[in-house]
């Protein structure tokens, strides 16, 4: 990587970078082992979104990155640099957190400006970093005023165009949208992914809620008690998860879940339970030939699951409709499978559906997950 030392305006198109984070470990004081030997690449430019449930150490792993943190133990580089011990300002990351952080006494401009002047750099090349940001962000028209005088979704605007002035190796933003009302965090998902369009830096963004991973990142992270559980796209944590685990974290409604026997009938390995009996026709079948009359966990998902038998019965079971959520543009049908709850989502709205009522249920082709009970593993071809 080619970059000049002095962080000023005009270094924009040399300075990305990606960071590697090898066997990274933190310690809080000798019983708290926050992060675990997480190994993790984020390509220049990429954009990661950490996500796991609260406590599983992706705001640790973010701050260890920014120098907010010390580590325990493992390495950190970004670009060709180890960072173990900088300090965060010599890192050249930026961050965005969840409260803003904005000055209250000064105006936006002044904000903008605040990060810069620090570093002297002339005031009419300021001036050019903040306009090329206002363009990006729409924030114009709000410069002359206070924090207090901006919506949420305008303060956080502003804390954007702060970090994009500064002009830095990496964004990190740490749950930056959950202040704000569920439409309003749309919004700013949707600035966010056009802000990364046009200003392609090396992202990190670290949330609890998986819809905002699965939309923002080119690659989802999902943590959970400090390891990494599995890195990829979008897509092949939601077609192939690694565990049950993720299978349950990502999607939603979340997957459902069934405790089965694997039992041959012919050439055909079927999923059985006292209220089910499923022909196997996934890949993953080859390998459950090595769980024939042993339990496992059969999993799909609420989307998976269509009404009616199509006359294929052995990929259908019976259900009972305890709930129906009508939500206008789907029903989300809450069932009970034997001992299960089964959740069925995208049923049409117009389908005429009562608590009580009994249902069939087929698994659309290829959708069926199967996990080793008691490691969680997804067991694959
Ligand atoms: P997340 O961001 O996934 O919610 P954190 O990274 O904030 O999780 O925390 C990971 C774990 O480390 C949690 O169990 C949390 O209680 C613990 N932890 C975080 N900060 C500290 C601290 N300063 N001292 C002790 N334990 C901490």
């Amino acid at each position: 990587m080619s970059r000049p030392e002095a962080g000023g305006p005009e270094k924009h198109e040399s300075c990305m970078a990606s960071i590697t984070l090898s066997k990274l470990n933190k310690h809080y004081g000798a019983l708290h082992h926050a992060v675990k030997d997480v190994d993790l690449t984020i390509a220049d430019r990429e954009f990661v979104a950490l996500v796991g449930p609260s406590g599983c150490g992706k705001s640790t792993t973010l701050r260890m990155i920014a120098g907010l943190e010390d580590i325990s133990g493992g390495e950190i580089r970004i670009g060709e640099r180890v960072v173990n011990h900088l300090p965060p300002r010599d890192r050249d990351v930026a961050m965005v957190f969840q409260n803003y952080a904005l000055y209250q006494h000064m105006s936006v401009y002044d904000n903008l400006a605040f990060g810069l002047r620090n570093k002297k750099i002339s005031e009419a090349e300021i001036k050019a970093a903040i306009d090329r940001a206002a363009e990006i962000l729409g924030l114009h028209d709000l410069m002359k005023r206070r924090p207090r005088q901006l919506s949420g979704g305008q303060q956080q605007r502003v804390a954007l165009g702060r970090c994009i002035v500064r002009n830095p190796v990496a964004f990190l933003f740490d749950e930056p949208l959950s202040n704000l009302d569920a439409k309003l965090r749309a919004q700013m998902r949707i600035e966010i992914k056009r802000l990364h369009a046009q200003v392609p830096t090396t992202s990190v963004f670290v949330t609890h809620d998986q819809v905002e991973a699965m939309t923002l990142g080119d690659r989802v992270v999902v943590m959970r008690d400090g390891r990494v559980q599995q890195a990829g796209t979008p897509l092949v944590v939601y077609n192939n998860p690694v565990n049950r685990f993720v299978a349950g974290f990502i999607g939603a409604p979340a997957m459902n879940f069934l405790d089965v026997t694997i039992r041959r009938e012919g050439v055909v390995l079927v999923a059985q339970s006292a209220a089910v009996k499923l022909a196997i026709t996934e890949p993953s079948g080859e390998a459950l030939a090595a769980w024939i009359d042993r339990p496992v966990v059969m999993g799909v998902r609420p989307e998976h699951l269509v009404l009616g038998g199509d006359g294929v019965l052995s990929r259908s079971f019976q259900a009972n409709v305890e709930v129906v959520e009508q939500l206008g543009s789907e029903i989300l049908l809450e069932t009970r499978v034997g001992q299960a709850r089964v959740t069925v989502a995208r049923v049409a709205p117009e389908t005429q559906l009562a608590a009580g009522d009994q249902v069939r249920l087929s698994v659309q082709p290829g959708r069926l997950h199967f996990f080793d009970p008691n490691s969680e593993a997804a067991i694959t071809a």
